[in-house]
């Protein structure tokens, strides 16, 4: 056996070398790749940019017989083909953007035991006709890539991968390898079961990402908060933004341009020409910012992305996680930025309740975006949290390279204004039936007379001007915090604000509410060239 072991270990490093041109596997890819030749099966769980790609593409070439790896990212598997095919890889795929012709010239390739990597998309699994095909030529391994898919609940499910496991039924002697990047404790476990791996053996690699610096500011003038960070820090530097619409994309993009900043928008409203101009431009060109939704960079294999921002707050936790773990690819400093405010608690608090889905979608859902906004108003180590958040311990408890550890937020007894803010809210209900956003409850707090508040004789409160002691951006503070500490909730289309389950205890002062201090706003001087 130690033999053998030995004999397949140099031939994966000699495969490092000769075809990819490394000098040395990084992390887990050694022990994978030697688990994966010699036959077993793995789940792998590294972050993106770890080097999963290896992990299959080695044991392909390595092992007798063509690797299929199972990608639902068919856009990019004539990029992924013609990669290795320059690496003297012979790589092919099958998908449904392939003429009949060209798939019969690939399905013959493969019978003749002419190909060492063959990519399809998951769907293919589900036809007969491919599962014939697959027998009638010798397979090497199989690689699940992007293998969360699988999960039921995560935000990439795809019903497609509930067929993968047919693959250890008919092929109990081909080695399976299932990879992601994206996986909690939770979706580990639905990996396995689902794709019928109780066997197999699992690697899971550090999830810190030490070079990204992590950085989370309070939102004021997002456009110009962005435009002062990218003048000051990453001038010249490719970059994405990611904004929740389509339409703050195209203005986005439009205001970096007008300021200097070659920036292209990317969502799914453009058309695919469009779509993959931008795209192969961002590949190819050193200093070009893509403003986008979330639909773009899975699987974008650029390694200098310098920066990932963020004008809008992610659903979850993962998402957070797998958009900013696009920038520094290649291990030098990048920055995750985002800006985040009261705004992004109510608008994601409406869109869950409004949005499809039962119950316990929705409980999900909250759920998720509860662990997102832990992690933006925690006063503890970004970086700390987000590896807990991962299972994973942190290195240190302070890291020294995220703001929280940079510029340590200082906190303060917000009881009493807790308090003000929730007698607000709870008079309007009670005393008048009625419910408010954050902009009228902030307004009576304040003194505020305007023509809203005289409409509705709110200056006749007891507690109107109750709250001159703080600022209007302090007070979007105190309710922002409320939420994401579920002592407020929102509720219906608009946004009104209600009690929750737990305010009861701070307005009968059995609970202190601890708050974050708001960062200073950036300086207008500093954006003031911004049109
Ligand atoms: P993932 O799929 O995990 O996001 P990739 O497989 O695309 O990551 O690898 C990320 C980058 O790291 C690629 O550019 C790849 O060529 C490079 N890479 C992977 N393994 C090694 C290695 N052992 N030595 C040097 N570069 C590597
Ligand atoms: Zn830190």
């Amino acid at each position: 056996m130690a033999e053998a072991g030995e004999v397949t270990r140099s031939d994966a490093l000699e495969t490092l070398h000769r075809v990819f041109g490394y000098d040395a596997f990084r992390g887990e890819q050694a022990a994978v790749i030697e688990h994966v030749v010699a036959g077993g099966d793995a789940v792998v769980l590294m972050p993106t940019g770890g080097g999963k790609s290896l992990c299959y593409q080695i044991p392909a070439l390595v092992r007798p017989g063509t690797g299929i790896v199972i990608s639902p990212l068919i856009a990019l598997m004539q990029d992924q083909v013609d990669a290795l095919r320059a690496l003297g890889v012979r790589a092919g795929f099958i998908n449904s953007t392939q003429d009949f012709g060209e798939r019969r010239a690939m399905e013959a390739e493969f019978l003749a035991g002419e190909l060492d990597l063959l990519y399809l998309a998951p769907e293919r699994l589900r036809l007969d006709a491919t599962l014939d095909l697959l027998s009638r030529a010798k397979i090497s391994v199989f690689a699940i890539d992007e293998a969360h898919c699988v999960a039921q609940w995560g935000h990439d499910f795809r019903p497609d991968y509930l067929s993968l496991s047919v693959l250890g039924q008919r092929w109990p002697e081909v080695p399976r390898i299932a990879l992601t990047a994206t996986a909690t404790h939770a979706t580990h476990r639905e990996i396995t079961q689902r794709l019928g791996m109780p066997e197999a053996r699992h690697f899971v690699a550090s999830f810190d990402r030490p070079n990204i610096q992590y950085r989370i500011v309070g939102k004021s003038d997002p456009k110009k908060q962005l435009l002062s960070f990218l003048r000051e820090e990453h001038a010249g530097d490719a970059g994405i933004v990611y904004c929740l619409s389509r339409n703050s994309v195209d203005k986005t993009a439009e205001f970096l341009c007008r300021n200097g900043i070659e920036a292209v928008p990317y969502h799914a409203g453009l058309d695919a020409g469009t779509r993959a101009a931008h795209q192969s431009r961002f590949l190819r060109e050193e200093g070009l910012v893509v403003v986008a939704t979330i639909a773009f960079g899975m699987g974008i294999d650029k390694p200098d992305v310098r920066f990932v921002a963020h004008l809008d707050l992610p659903k979850s936790v993962e998402g957070y996680y797998q958009e900013t773990g696009r920038a520094g690819r290649d291990g030098m400093p990048s920055t995750a930025w985002m800006a985040y405010g009261l705004q992004d608690v109510v608008q994601q608090r409406k869109m869950i309740q409004g949005g499809e889905g039962d119950e316990a979608f929705r409980r999900r859902a909250a759920s998720h975006l509860d662990a997102m906004l832990a992690l933006c108003e925690t006063a503890q180590c970004r970086r700390a949290q987000l590896l807990a958040y991962f299972g994973q311990e942190p290195g240190a408890p302070s890291c020294g390279n995220c703001d929280t550890c940079l510029t340590p937020p200082e906190t303060w007894d917000g009881t009493v204004p807790a308090q003000k803010v929730l007698s607000t809210v709870v008079r309007l209900q009670r005393e008048r039936r009625q419910k408010f956003g954050a902009g009228q409850i902030i307004d009576i707090l304040l003194g505020r007379k305007t023509a809203k508040v005289i409409q509705f004789d709110h200056d006749q409160l007891s507690v109107f001007g109750i709250g001159e002691e703080l600022a209007e951006a302090e007070w979007r503070g105190v309710v922002r915090q409320l939420l994401a500490q579920g002592l407020l909730a929102v509720e219906g289309e608009y946004g009104t604000l209600v009690m929750t389950e737990d305010s009861a205890s701070v307005l009968s002062r059995e609970r202190e509410v601890r708050l974050r201090k708001e960062a200073k706003a950036v300086p207008a001087a500093r954006s003031a060239s911004a049109k």
